[in-house]
Parts: C-alpha cells; structure tokens; sequence
C-alpha cells in the first residue's frame, strides 16, 4: 500500500499511462495527465475507418472511465524538472508536484526525412487521422463522373499506402475493400487501385510464415498492388515517386497514406535522461528510468532489457507493462520490494479487410470470419474498466459490426 499523502503524477493516457493510472486509483493522490481528453485503442482504428466499430466503442472519453479517484488533466507536459520534481503542462501555471512519475507518451510518426511526406501524407494513429481518410476517400468517389471509363476511375481513385508492416496490411486491406464495394454500389467501372509499399523482401518483416500467408492472401483478395523491396523517395501534393531496384517510378495518387514507422515523443526528445540510441528511455527491470529512482517509464516511449524483440512498440507490450509499473510506484512509495518480470508475446490478431482476419494464438495461425469474431472478443477484454467493455461488449453483440459503406454517414455524424 503507497503512503496516502504521496503525490503520482502520470503524463499520458494511452495502454501503458492509463492502465497503470486506473490500476493505482484510490491508493493515494494519481493524477494522469494527457494531451487528449480520450484514450484510443489504436490497434481498432481500421475497423473505426471502415464503421465496423464507432468512436465511442474504441476512444471513451477520459471522464467516462475515470472517477473521483483519478484526477484528469487535459493538457500537454511541456516539461519534467527531475531536480524539483515537477512537471510543467501547457496552459498552467503552477507545475504538478510528484512524488513518484510514470512517464507513457507514446511515440509519433516518423517520416524518416523523405521529403514532402510530413507535408502531404495523412498519419494513421487517432481517430482524427481516420476520419480524414474516410472523408478523402469518399471526396475521391464523389468526383469520379459516373460515366468514367475503367481506367479513368481507377486513376482518379488510386491510393498508396507507405510502410508495409502489420498496421500497412490491415490498412490497405479494409481501403481495398471499401473502395471496391462503393465501386460496386456507385455502378462505377473497374477497380480502384490500393498501392503498399514497403522496404523490405516481404510485408508483415518479422511475423511469422504462416501469418504472412493469410496476410498475403488477405491483399490479394482486396485486390491491393503490393511492392517490396521498395522505398518512398518523394511525395508531392498529387502523389508519390518509389523506388525499385535503382528505378524511379511516379505515380499519381489522390491520397498517401504514411505507416512506415514511429519514433519517440518531442516531450520525451527534449528530457535530459538516459536513452538508448533511438532516443527510447533507457529503463531498468523495474520500469525505473536509470538514475532516476522516483520516475517510471513504460510502453512505445521506453527501451525495456526484458521482453521478446517482436513486443517492441506494442499495445501488448505497454498493457502487460502498466501492473508492473503500477506495483513498483506502490512499492516505492511504500517501503516494499520492487519487482521485475519477463514479457512474452501473447499472440497477433489483425484485421484484414472488412470480412476477415488472422489471429495467431498458442503458436497456431487461423483465419477468416471466425479469426474475425476471435478477434472482437480479444479486443473486448482488453478495453479498459468493466463498465466500458459490458456496454461496448453489448454493443457488439447486439448491433452487430458490419462495415458502414463509404458514403454513408456514421450514426450521430
Ligand atoms: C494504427 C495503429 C494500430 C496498432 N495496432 C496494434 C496492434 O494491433 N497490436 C499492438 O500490440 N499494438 C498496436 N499498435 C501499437 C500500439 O498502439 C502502441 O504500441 C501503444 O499504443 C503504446 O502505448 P503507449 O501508452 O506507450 O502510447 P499511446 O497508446 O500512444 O499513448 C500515449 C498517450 O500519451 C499522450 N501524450 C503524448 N505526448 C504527451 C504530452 N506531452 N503530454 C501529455 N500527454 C501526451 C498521447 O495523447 C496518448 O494519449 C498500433 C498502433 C497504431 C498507430
């Protein structure tokens, strides 16, 4: 048990801050700080794009899943001064005492210095960056004349997206097949065009075989041009130049798409702690920021010696992380022994267009609609409190998920 009077201060609100703040409610004073005024389970964001699940389901608003034992500040940490032990955040004046700090930012999108990508691609990491794809989308299909040949309409509506990992698949696959039913249901001719790119000899680097089999088979099902071994050298207003094998190739898209990679929060840049050469806080077995007893560090903003490779910037990761936090800051602050713990891979399920997915689970891979359902039920256990999950829960079982077909508006929209 921590000591009452202390104070814990933690900055961000996603897998790993929030967690670890709802799991020390009501043992002393907790204040969570975040940018955002709601979390965002962001492994859902591809069924938010496509309408399978809505707002509410994946990013509650804080004040819906906190009480009076956390107080909530929404507002960006500027700054920690370690010395004082404080923490400045934009518009107070008066900075946040702590006795104990558990710093969860999170990382941003890394646009690797490939020019033009920060100014004319669309990140893919909150709902606002979903909601901007969707509207684009449909903006797109909205000025294809009906009348356009096939090869017209399926220029007009051509979209890249960078970065062929897990999140690259799962996003293309549900582009490919919402655009290939709003082709259908607008009676448009031929096929829209969905382009990955990605660097590597395959998509999905670092899964296993028998998952890429399933993800391979999800994109060609979605019909989406796949191109390994290929870079992004450029990206204008009106689309994009790769390059494959020494030769540059220019294509015009109405839209670009950039998951090729994250790196660590400008809060996280500027702090003068230990860091490993990526700028992750480098970490103890503890969670505590080496050198820094008092301050915790966990999820997509720290390096952690102990967990398997493939859990690096993982929601996974960050969730098993934040009871380890939440026990070591209780510990601290209450004369106890501090713990450390080995982190393994609890399985991968992905979305793969709006009728399947893969799950790999015990070692086995399987697919299709009921990876699909397997899936939803995961993702139901992991959503945080149990008043939110019974009515998301419900909400699912109930109203069903099916897609909302691009055009159509969202419920309350
Ligand atoms: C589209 C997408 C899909 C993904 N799918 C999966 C998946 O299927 N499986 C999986 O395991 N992982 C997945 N991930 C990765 C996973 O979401 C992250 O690893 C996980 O969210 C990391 O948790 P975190 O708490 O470290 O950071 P986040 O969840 O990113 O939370 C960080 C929080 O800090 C806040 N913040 C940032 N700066 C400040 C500041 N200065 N002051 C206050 N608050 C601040 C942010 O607003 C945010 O709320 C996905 C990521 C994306 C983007």
């Amino acid at each position: 048990m921590a000591n009452k009077q202390a104070r814990i201060v933690v900055i961000g609100g996603g897998f790993g801050g929030l967690f670890t703040a709802l799991e020390l409610a009501g043992d002393t004073e907790v204040t969570l700080v975040s940018a955002e005024d709601h979390f965002t389970f962001r492994p859902m964001l591809y069924e938010y794009l496509s309408g399978e699940v809505e707002a509410w389901h994946i990013a509650p608003h804080y004040r819906e899943l906190l009480d009076d034992k956390v107080r909530f500040i929404h507002g960006a940490a500027s700054d920690v001064d370690f010395a004082a032990r404080t923490v400045a955040v934009e518009g107070w004046a008066e900075p946040l005492a702590y006795d104990a700090l558990v710093l969860a930012v999170g990382g941003v999108t890394n646009y690797a210095g490939v020019e033009g990508a920060e100014e004319h691609t669309l990140p893919f990491r909150g709902i606002g960056d979903a909601d901007a794809l969707r509207n684009l989308m449909i903006d797109t299909l909205d000025h294809i004349p009906p009348d356009a040949t096939a090869d017209e309409a399926r220029r007009r509506a051509t979209f890249a997206v960078v970065g062929g990992g897990a999140s690259g698949c799962e996003l293309s696959t549900k582009m490919g097949d919402l655009l290939r039913d709003a082709f259908r249901r607008r009676g448009l001719s031929g096929e829209p065009r969905v382009v990955v790119v990605e660097m590597a000899e395959h998509v999905v680097p670092g899964m296993g075989d028998e998952l890429r089999e399933y993800v391979e088979d999800a994109l060609r099902e979605a019909g989406v041009e796949v191109h390994t071994k290929t870079r992004v050298r450029r990206v204008t207003p009106d689309g994009f130049t790769f390059e494959q094998a020494g030769e540059e190739t220019e294509v015009a898209a109405a839209g670009v798409v950039w998951v090729g990679g994250v790196k660590v929060s400008p809060l996280v840049e500027r702090l003068r702690i230990p860091k490993d050469r990526r700028g992750l806080v480098s970490v103890e077995q503890t969670l505590q920021v080496q050198g820094h007893a008092e301050v915790f560090s966990l999820g997509d903003d720290a390096h952690f010696p102990d967990a398997s490779p493939t859990l690096a910037g993982t929601a996974q990761l960050a969730f098993q992380q934040s009871s380890l936090a939440a026990g070591n800051v209780r510990a601290l602050l209450g004369g106890g022994e501090l713990k450390t713990k080995h982190f393994e891979e609890m399985g991968e399920a992905l979305s793969l267009g709006t009728e399947r997915a893969a799950v790999l689970a015990g070692g086995k891979a399987f697919g299709g609609a009921l990876a699909r359902q397997a899936r939803f039920a995961l993702y139901t256990s992991r959503l945080p409190t149990w008043h939110h999950r019974v009515k998301v829960g419900a909400s699912w079982f109930f109203e069903g998920t099916a897609p909302l077909p691009l055009g159509l508006r969202r419920p309350g929209s």
